[in-house]
This record gives structure tokens, C-alpha cells and sequence, in this order.
């Protein structure tokens, strides 16, 4: 026996391994107890006299209180938006405006911790999620854009590429940081001034990027912030001072918005949902294709619009691969967002919890198969559990349906062109991940999938330099990448 294995022999195994709790501490923000609408420059009282109370979905306690701008609000934010294009931002050399994205990118990552906490606080994610993905990639956008700024003649050679003017940005609560980056660098970049609305549940880090504009020197009115729901949404979108519309969130609000500004010259963008296939196939590293889709699904609680919410696995080793994912998924903690051990957090609000709760037993209705593994969840909040369906047809609701929770719902196949019908029968056409050692076949997989984004042996890879965004009902436009200043960009 060596001597490893003597040691081995004469420790008793441990009964239950635990994870001591390792919170971050909460200290690092200070939260007012109020925010104003950030116009030119400054926090202001909203006209409507209107507030209303952001919660932490972790335990529903009280975080501040935030204005509800209405459409004099917002108009008073376009008029400033106006002024700043015209009086200044827009005339500025690209090299000057890279100056002030670089400092914004560097001060985010400078008060990063303090941006990682308040995302987590407000919006229920794990802190390993916005510490090591939200906060640096949200820079990294900035990092990415400012490079851009005085290059825009380089990137469309011999088109004279010109700002389009005020942008109106609407945002989803599940990316509330990273989303703001997406649509604030490239506009910037591109000389337009924004009018920002971050969504009803989520407008701290938004709030808290109010400052970051402040210390990097940015003119007042460059950029604007005003909160409220989708009343303050709608206002934005039918403003007539608008020129650009980018917004990310369901579709049927997409839908709501192209028909708003049909006609009226605005030029739109739309990220929309999703229902992405995650597909293995048996040649498959499988461990590896275990983390991609624990990962695909379990990232974010699955509030995620390319979320990996379909499995489709090759049949000769489906019992395999989910036998090997029950076990993965009993490993998962659930609970404290700012504990540093945690997997999955809370739910973003207790509506988005009622309409997870409506789909999964939408699921059991229709005769699929049901698995939980064993958790205790937080008895205040908003708390669901990761969940697998098996023996799902493609007809049910939650094969067919964005659940933006923790619930996959498996499906399995026996050829690649199976693979890719059933892939493709979606509404939506956001991402797809495909797992197989074989590149010639991850490539003619590619070819067929109708979706923006394809990951081979990943999944949920982000990368300012890569273009983002949707076929069918996931919408149009691509953020990201060169083809991102598209977007907020005229050509004389
Ligand atoms: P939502 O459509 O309810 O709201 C999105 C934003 O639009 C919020 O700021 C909301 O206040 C505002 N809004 C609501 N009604 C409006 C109206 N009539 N006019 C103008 N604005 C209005 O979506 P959500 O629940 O916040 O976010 C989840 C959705 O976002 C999911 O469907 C998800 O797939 C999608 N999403 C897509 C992407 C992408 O890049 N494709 C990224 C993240 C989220």
C-alpha cells in the first residue's frame, strides 16, 4: 500500500461536503437613496414626480429609489441628446472621442468589484458570473470601440461614414451592464449621442455608469439615462428627435416597436429571444459537452436570450449523456448571489419566476419527463431550481417556447440531418452549439443552422470582435464587431 493510499485508508470519509459560505462583502457600493433621470450631465428630478423602489431579488429587500421618467422626461433627454451632438460630440475628431471610451473602459475596470456587487445586487446573478464575465467583457466592448473610433474610414473604405444622430438604446434586465456596453461603445464610437432606458428591475449598474461618464470627462449630454418601464420604452421609441432605435428584449415588444416607427425613417435594430439547440453528437468529447451544457442552460439562471435551452443529443448516447448530467447538476449550488461558491442565483423578479413556474408545468401537463436534483432553496426571493425534461416533443411548449429560466428540455437524434431539422424548427434563430470531434462536420452543421451564432465545443462565448444577433423572430442587425458600427453609421 503506498503511502497515499495508507492515508486514505485512515480518514474517515467525510459524511456531507460542504462549502464554507464566502460572500463578497456588499460594502464596496454605496447606494443613494434615490436616483434622479441623468440628463446633460446631471441627476435631475423626473416631471412626473414619480418613484419607485429596485428591490435585490435575493431577498426582496429594499435597494433605492428611482424616478419614472415620463414623455416630458424624455423629451427634455432627446433636446439634451440633440444639443451635444450638435454643439460638439459629432464634431469631435475620432481620435478625441477614443480618448474618452478608453477611460471609460479603464475606470469600469478600475471599479470593478464595486459594478460586479451592484449587478449581483440587483440583479440576482452569481458574483463569479459578473466579476469574471459581466463587468470585463462589458469593458472589454469599451476597450474594443474606442479602437474603432478613429478608424471608421479604414473599416468602409471609400463610403464616408457619418453619425446618424440622437440613438434611443432600450435594455433587458438579464445583462444590465454588458447590454449598456453593447449599445453605448459602438454608438459613441460612431460620434451619436444616446438616450439610454436600462430596464425596470435592473437600473443600478446603469445608474452607477452615470458616474463613470462623470470621471471620464465625458460632455454633459453625450450620454442620458432615464428609467421607468415600458410606458418610459414607448415614449423613447415615438419621440420624433429620435434617429435610431436599438433595442434588445422579447420579441413581441420587437414586434410592438417595428410597427411603431414604421414609416417614419428611424433606423432600427432588434435582439430578441431565443431558443438555441445545443446539439452532441456521440463522437463528442463528452465530459467536456456536460460543462457546455450545464453551461448553455445554467449561466445566468438561463435568462439568457441564446441560451442552450434545447438539448439535442445523437441517441446511441443519449442515456449516457443525461445519466452523466443528472449527476453534474446535483453539484450545482443554488442560492446567495454574492457568494463566491454559488452556481446559480436568484430570478430576476417574481414575474419572471411566475412564468418560468407557468412553462415547467406546461411540461409535466403535456407528458414530459421531469428532473430536479435535491436543493434548498432560499425561502424568501425568487428561487427555481435547475430542471431537465425528458421525453420532450418538439410540439410541446417548452421545446417550443423561450423559458429564460434553468429548464432544458432534451430531444435526441439519429442523423446530422435530424439534427438539423429539428434544430431549425424554432420561430427563433439566435445561437446553436454543436459538439463533435470532427470539423468537417461541425462546418456543414454550420452551414445549415439558421442561427446567428454557431459554437463548436462551446458554448456562450462572447467577444467584442464578434458580431452578435438573430435570423427569424431573434431579430436584425449585429452587434459586436465591425458590423456593429453599421448600426450607427450613415454613408455620405
Ligand atoms: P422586454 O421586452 O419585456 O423589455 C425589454 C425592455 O423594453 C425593457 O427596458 C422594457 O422596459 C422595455 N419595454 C417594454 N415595453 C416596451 C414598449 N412597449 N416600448 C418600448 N420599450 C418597452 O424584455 P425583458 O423581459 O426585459 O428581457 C427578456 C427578453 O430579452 C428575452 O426575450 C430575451 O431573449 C431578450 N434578450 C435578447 C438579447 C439579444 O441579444 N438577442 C439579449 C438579452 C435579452
Amino acid at each position: 500500500m503506498s503511502d497515499v493510499e495508507k492515508t486514505r485508508s485512515a480518514s474517515p470519509a467525510p459524511l456531507e461536503w460542504e462549502y464554507a459560505p464566502a460572500p463578497e462583502a456588499r460594502d464596496i457600493v454605496s447606494l443613494q437613496e434615490r436616483y434622479g433621470l441623468f440628463i446633460g450631465g446631471e441627476q435631475v428630478e423626473p416631471r412626473t414626480g414619480e418613484w419607485y423602489s429596485t428591490i435585490s431579488p435575493a431577498t426582496e429587500e429594499h435597494l433605492a429609489e428611482i424616478a419614472t421618467a415620463g414623455a416630458d422626461d424624455v423629451d427634455i433627454a432627446v433636446q439634451s441628446a440633440r444639443d451635444a451632438f450638435e454643439n460638439g460630440w459629432s464634431q469631435l475628431p475620432g481620435s478625441e472621442r477614443a480618448k474618452h471610451i478608453f477611460r471609460i473602459a479603464r475606470i469600469l475596470l478600475e471599479r470593478s468589484r464595486e459594478f460586479a456587487v451592484a449587478e449581483s445586487l440587483n440583479g440576482g446573478k452569481p458574483i463569479r458570473e459578473s466579476r469574471d464575465v459581466d463587468v470585463p467583457i462589458s469593458a472589454a466592448h469599451f476597450f474594443y470601440y474606442a479602437g474603432w473610433a478613429d478608424k471608421l474610414e479604414y473599416a468602409f473604405p471609400n463610403r464616408r461614414p457619418r453619425p446618424l444622430g440622437v440613438a434611443g438604446q432600450i435594455i433587458p434586465w438579464n445583462f444590465p451592464l454588458l447590454m449598456l456596453a453593447w449599445k453605448i461603445a459602438p454608438a459613441l464610437a460612431c460620434g451619436n449621442t444616446i438616450v439610454l432606458k436600462p430596464s425596470h428591475t435592473t437600473p443600478l449598474t446603469a445608474l452607477l455608469f452615470t458616474d463613470v461618464c462623470r470621471q471620464a470627462g465625458l460632455p454633459p449630454g453625450v450620454v442620458n439615462i432615464v428609467t421607468g418601464d415600458g410606458h418610459t420604452g414607448a415614449a423613447l421609441v415615438r419621440h420624433p428627435g429620435i434617429d435610431k432605435i436599438a433595442f434588445t428584449g422579447s420579441t413581441e415588444v420587437g414586434k410592438g416597436i417595428q410597427r411603431a416607427i414604421a414609416g417614419t425613417g428611424k433606423r432600427l435594430t432588434l435582439e430578441l429571444g431565443g431558443k438555441a439547440a445545443n446539439i452532441v453528437f456521440d463522437d463528442a468529447a463528452l465530459d467536456q459537452a456536460i460543462e457546455g451544457i450545464v453551461n448553455g442552460i445554467f449561466f445566468n439562471q438561463g435568462e439568457v436570450c441564446c441560451a442552450g435551452s434545447r438539448l439535442l443529443v445523437q441517441e446511441s448516447v443519449s442515456e449516457q449523456v443525461i445519466a452523466k448530467l443528472k449527476r453534474r447538476m446535483g453539484t450545482l449550488r443554488v442560492g446567495d448571489p454574492l457568494d463566491k461558491n454559488t452556481d446559480i442565483g436568484a430570478i430576476n423578479s417574481r414575474e419572471q419566476l411566475d412564468r418560468i413556474t407557468e412553462l415547467v408545468e406546461s411540461g409535466r401537463e403535456e407528458g414530459a419527463e421531469i428532473f430536479q436534483p435535491e436543493c434548498r432553496l432560499p425561502e424568501r426571493g425568487f428561487w427555481f431550481a435547475p430542471t431537465v425534461f425528458t421525453n420532450v416533443a418538439q410540439s410541446y411548449r417548452i421545446a417550443q417556447e423561450e423559458i429564460f429560466g434553468p429548464v432544458l428540455s432534451v430531444l435526441t437524434f439519429r442523423t446530422p440531418e435530424e439534427a438539423v431539422e429539428k434544430a431549425n424548427n424554432t420561430a427563433y434563430g439566435l445561437s446553436a452549439g454543436v459538439w463533435t470531434e470532427k470539423g468537417s462536420r461541425f462546418l456543414w452543421m454550420a452551414e445549415r443552422l439558421r442561427a446567428g451564432v454557431v459554437w463548436g465545443n462551446t458554448f456562450n462565448r462572447f467577444d467584442p470582435a464578434s458580431p452578435f444577433g438573430g435570423y427569424k423572430e431573434s431579430g436584425f442587425g449585429r452587434e459586436g464587431g465591425r458590423h456593429g458600427l453599421d448600426a450607427y453609421l450613415r454613408f455620405e
